[in-house]
């Protein structure tokens, strides 16, 4: 699906996008917060792809949802994501952290839709400037 043809805001179920995010985090490992936090993204061509958050004992290396998000992204056979919703265990909104943000920016360029009523580019403004990949 080239970039013009993205589904507009209207067109991306956001119910399910955040059900599947809830979902994906009851598979977190969080043994040290116990803040569990699922993601849920839409991809251009279709897929649904998610992720929870892995800590670790030494903190510093614990992984966000939206990190296992990215990496299912690529491990399904890449594309741009068109949106992305983040959520704790109780299916509340949550926002992507600094770094996540900066993922997100990657994975689905600056116009990729944020829990409904923001974007990557609203939430990451002066954005480290990348070129992205052609498909
Ligand atoms: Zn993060």
């Amino acid at each position: 699906m080239p970039d013009d043809a993205a589904p507009s805001n209207t067109a991306i179920d956001w119910a399910e996008l955040r059900a599947r995010a809830h979902e994906a985090s009851r598979t977190a490992y969080a043994p040290y917060s116990n803040f569990h936090v699922g993601a849920a993204g839409l991809v251009d061509d279709g897929r649904i792809v998610t992720g929870c958050n892995v800590e670790n004992a030494s903190y510093g290396l614990t992984l966000c949802a939206e990190c296992a998000l990215v990496c299912d992204l690529h491990r399904g056979g890449g594309g741009r994501l068109v949106a992305v919703t983040v959520t704790d265990a109780d299916g509340e909104l949550l926002a992507p952290c600094g770094r996540c943000r900066q993922l997100l920016l990657e994975a689905g360029g600056p116009d990729c839709a944020v829990n409904e009523n923001t974007t990557v580019a609203e939430l990451l403004p002066g954005a480290f400037e990348f070129p992205l990949p052609q498909d």
